[in-house]
This record gives structure tokens, sequence and C-alpha cells, in this order.
């Protein structure tokens, strides 16, 4: 079968069934979460609309608890597993289209979901859709398996695995080609410090905030000294301080106060590298100076042991493994208040080679000298699938003959996809290396060329997989 030209013909079916979908405001809603619909209306529904174009296709399909569902088709002792997801990022401002209602122009599909993930796994479906309405019949059972929670807690696909036998193998369209064999691990720690009881006569730090989300590197960070008697000290070496580093700035004083905010440049916290990290840099401004001891305790242990250290040497777990590479650490989340105290949240991404107990182990022995206590509050594991694996062999020569891109390569990153949730399981499109990374982005898009193509990838993947 000439993949390409086949899915070609299914176009017009596709953009007029991923209209639908995007039509749906599938952000999780824990606000109007009831009984029936524990993550809100709009997931559900954007799991319903999949499984009615399903049922309408003559698929065998089912709803979970409203919270994930599957298309099958095939029978066999083998289960393959197709993992996607129907709810979304929240629409955010900055969109000159509609987010809910599908647009194309200049030859791209504008809208929430167009390539995170209702595009690409509903080009997956449609992958499906031509082996069925081909008669072909696969020598092993396939599922089509949509999470309505991937964006959170994937609530919905650990609750498939709990309930539903574990598939065998299986892919997940919703990152990028060519593929993804390899995820490093993913933890998280939240280290605590104690509060101060202000007194206006000696110098203490009494606000300190930087950082949204531990997985991103924090932009502005802003703090507030009091009981400052060398302002104008201050006030000259940050300006000095400013024009040395890489971060911008302001600084005013106002009766013996100092407010201080820096600026750095946000990433995405799976490589800091690519960010400047406004609240560690602040603390180091700061650590300069003499303060209280619970102000400085805070303020000399992220100065000392995380700042300008993506790798961790200082704390002493860097490591670099050969295929999944180095260690990374964002510090995501920095906050002080005088009275109720201090956290900072910092997330590792790490490789195979080294174990959440020992960054555990030596986060604590450091966070101690300065009073702090460590709590871990999230882990997922390295994931590894073998490049000679044929779920990795089979797909990748798959992209390689239809893109022409015989030098590609399988990648490892930094992120989590549901390919981590089974042994043999990978991330598989739909991102082409030739578009532009819009997802979780205004005026998010995907070309409907990209989708098509995706489309025929899919379905000679899932044939090659199953039937071969
Ligand atoms: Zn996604």
């Amino acid at each position: 079968m000439n993949w390409k030209e086949e899915s070609e013909k299914y176009k017009d079916a596709y953009l007029e069934d991923l209209k639908a979908l995007i039509a749906i405001d599938s952000e999780r809603d824990d606000e109007h979460g009831s009984e029936e619909f524990p993550l809100g209306k709009g997931p559900a529904m954007a799991l319903k609309k999949y499984l009615e174009f399903g049922q309408r296709d003559g698929f065998k399909v089912k709803n979970l608890d409203n919270i994930v569902g599957y298309i099958e088709y095939g029978e066999g002792d083998q289960t393959l597993a197709i993992l996607a997801h129907a709810d979304v990022m929240p629409a955010g401002e900055g969109w000159h289209t509609d987010p809910f209602s599908m647009t194309i122009k200049d030859g791209k599909v504008y809208g929430r979901g167009a390539s995170d993930d209702k595009g690409p796994g509903l080009a997956a479906y449609y992958g499906l859709k031509m082996l069925k309405d081909n008669n072909i019949k696969p020598n092993c059972k396939i599922r089509f398996i949509i999470g309505t929670d991937e964006e959170s807690e994937w609530t919905g696909m650990k609750h498939y695995f709990d309930v539903e036998p574990a598939p065998d193998f299986g892919f997940s369209p919703d990152a990028e080609f060519p593929l993804i064999n390899g995820e490093k691990g993913n933890t998280s720690f939240t280290i605590k410090f104690d509060g101060i009881k202000i007194d206006d006569s000696k110098p203490s730090l009494t606000k300190f905030e930087s950082g949204l989300r531990e997985n991103m590197v924090p932009r502005d960070a802003f703090a507030t000294l009091t009981g400052i008697s060398d302002a104008d000290k201050i006030i000259a070496d940050f300006d000095k301080f400013i024009s040395n580093m890489p971060v911008e700035g302001d600084i005013a004083s106002k009766n013996g106060n100092l407010d201080i905010h820096v600026v750095g440049k946000s990433a995405h916290g799976m490589e800091p590298k690519n960010g400047i990290n406004g609240g560690t840099y602040l603390a180091n401004f700061i650590s300069n100076y003499q303060l209280d001891k619970p102000s400085s305790q805070f303020i000399k242990f992220i100065s000392e042991y995380l700042h300008d250290d993506s790798r961790a040497h200082k704390l002493g777990v860097n490591y670099v493994d050969d295929i999944m590479g180095e260690l990374t650490m964002n510090v995501g989340i920095v906050k002080f208040d005088a009275e109720s105290g201090g956290f900072i949240n910092t997330n590792f991404r790490y490789p195979k080679g080294v174990s959440v107990d020992e960054i555990n182990h030596n986060l604590q022995l450091c966070a101690e000298k300065f009073d702090g206590s460590v709590e871990n509050i999230s882990n997922m594991n390295p994931h590894y699938v073998d490049p000679s694996d044929p779920i990795v062999d089979k797909l990748m020569s798959v992209y390689r003959d239809q893109t022409g891109r015989t030098d590609s390569n399988p990648e490892v990153v930094g992120g989590g996809t549901y390919g981590r949730m089974m042994p043999r399981g990978v991330a598989f499109g739909a991102l082409f290396p030739w578009t532009e990374d819009t997802m979780h982005q205004a005026d998010e898009f995907q070309p409907v060329d990209d989708l098509i193509l995706a489309m025929s990838i899919y379905g000679q993947s899932i044939y090659k997989l199953s039937c071969e």
C-alpha cells in the first residue's frame, strides 16, 4: 500500500474531526470536578468525542470512568498500545485566532491542541483507521488509549494501567520525530527553612520571591531587606553587580528598606543553561551582606550550593551517562517570608547510573549545614528502550523511509512522555524537526502537510508493528 497516497484521501475527514476536537476546551478543571467528571467536564467531553469517532468507524470502544478510554482493533496474545491525550494546556493570552475554533491559515492548523496533542493523536487514530478500512488484519490486539490528564498528573492513564492489563509495547504520538527512546529520571525536592521574628533594628530579609514552577527557570526575583543602615553602599554595589553579571534589575530604598528586583531569562527547566536564574543571582548578591541568622542561612544555602551550577557539582551529584547524558538541576521556586519561613523547589533530570536516594542524601547533608530540611516530593525513574528493540527499529525505518532523512537517530530527552509507562514504550512524533515548536504557547499550530505525513507514518508504523 502507498501510505502517503492513502492518507491524502483522508485529509478532509481528518480536518473535520480535528475541528470538533479542538472546539472542546479540555483543560483540566478541578473547580468543576464531580463524581461523574473527576477532572471537570472538558477532558471527558474530548474523550467522548474520540470514542464517538471510534464507534462511528466500527471499532470496539470503552470509556473507563470518564478519565481514560480506548478504541480497539484486532486480536492476539500481545497488545500494541498507542497512548495519546485529549486534554490541553490552558489557552492563555496572546492568541491571534480563537484557540477553540480551528483556523487554517497559510497551510497551518491553528488552535489549542493542534500540535499537543489533538492533531498528532488524531493522526495516529487515522493511521489505525486506514488499516481497518483496508481490511488489514493485525496479528495482535491494538489499543488506541486516550488519557485526559497528561498535562498535570496523568490521572486517567494511571487509572488505565491500574484496571487494565499492561500493553506489551507501543508508542505515544505526543512529542517529536524522529523518536524518543530514552527519558531521564525526573525528581523534585523541597528544601524548607524556618522563619524569623522581625527586629527592625537588625538587617534582615523579610521577603524573597522568585519562580512559578519547579520545571521553569525563573526570570524575575524580588527581595526586601529591612533594618538597613548602609543602603547607599548596597545600591552602589548592586549597580556594579548588574554591570558585571548577565542579569538586569533595579533597586530602591524606602525608610530603611531596600527593594531589589533582578531580571534573568526564563527557560524550560530540563535545560537550565538556556536560561538565567534571576532567583539564584539575587540570592548570590544578597549573600554579600550580614543579615540575621535565619535570613542568612536561607540565602547562603542558595548561594553556596545552588547558584550557577546546573550540573549540581557543588552538591556532589553531578554525573554523565554515555548514552543518556548529564544530570541537570533547576532551581524553580525560591520563596521566603519573614514569618512563615522559606522554601526552595528544585527539579533534577537524571540519567541511569544515578539514584534518587543519592540526590536526596547529598541535598540533605548540604541543607543541614544551614538548618534546612529536605523533602522528596516526586520521582520518576529514568526510562530507556534499547535501540535494537524492534519497536525502535521498525518505527525508525518507517520514519527514515517516508521523510528521506536516512541519517536521523533516536533521541534521549529530559522530558516525560506516556512512552515511559511501558518498558517497551517510546515517544514517536508528531513534531517534525523542520517545524517550529509551539506547544503550550499562544498561536499553537501544526502545518496540515505535517499532520497528513504523520498520519501516513503512523499508518505504516502500526502496520509494521502489528502485521509483520
Ligand atoms: Zn502532550
